[in-house]
This record gives structure tokens, sequence and C-alpha cells, in this order.
């Protein structure tokens, strides 16, 4: 069944330490695509960026392949959240123009071919 409402509790606020995300994956807003994203669904796993920085600050001198080992789970963990999430139509990662539309009933992502590649 596919998702046709959206309130407030479905998402949560977008913190991604140096925008570590958007540089691994290039994301952007699952509803118009740009890069500024504001917003994620609340069922969305802790941020890479979050991540990185608390491994950070636990071992400054954290290698890149230490950083790349601890973040493989992460990454998967965001895969499978958004697998899902493109599933039942509700966007993984929304702007702030696009969440404000989505709380107002404005937009659907039904109505929206969001068939990626
Ligand atoms: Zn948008």
């Amino acid at each position: 069944m596919k998702k046709e409402s959206f309130n407030k509790e479905d998402f949560k606020v977008f913190e991604d330490k140096k925008n570590i995300m958007a540089q691994l994956f290039g994301i952007s807003c699952s509803v118009c695509g740009i890069d500024e994203i504001a917003y994620v669904a609340s069922n969305a796993p802790k941020t890479i960026g979050q991540i990185a920085q608390e491994a950070y600050d636990e071992n400054p001198d954290i290698s890149d392949e230490e950083l790349d080992k601890l973040i493989e789970s992460p990454l998967e963990a965001w895969q499978e959240v958004d697998d899902y999430n493109s599933s039942i139509g509700m966007p993984t990662f929304a702007c702030d123009n696009c969440y404000n539309q989505l709380l107002n009933g404005e937009i659907q992502i039904s109505d929206l071919n969001q068939e990626e590649e």
C-alpha cells in the first residue's frame, strides 16, 4: 500500500556533519531532486556524518580504512531504509520545500515516477 498523507512524525531533521552523505552518494531530495536536504524519513538511521564525527571524537587518529569499515553497515542500513521507503511511497530525503508541500498534502509521491536509473 502506498503512503498518501504525511505528517511531522514521518520526518526528522537531517543533520549530516560535513555533508559526508552528500559526498558519498550524492543524495538528493527524493521528491524534486535538489541536493539541499532538510529532512529525512523518521525511520532513517543515524547519518554517516554523525557516525564519522563520533568515531573521530573517540579516536582522532582513526585511519580512512578503519572509517570505511565503520560506515559499511550503516551504509547498508541506509540503503535498506531507502529501498523500503520507495516501496511504500515514502520519501527518504526531503528538501524544505517538498517537506512543507508533503505535509500540506500538495504533492504525493505516488503521483511521481520515482524509478531511478
Ligand atoms: Zn524537494
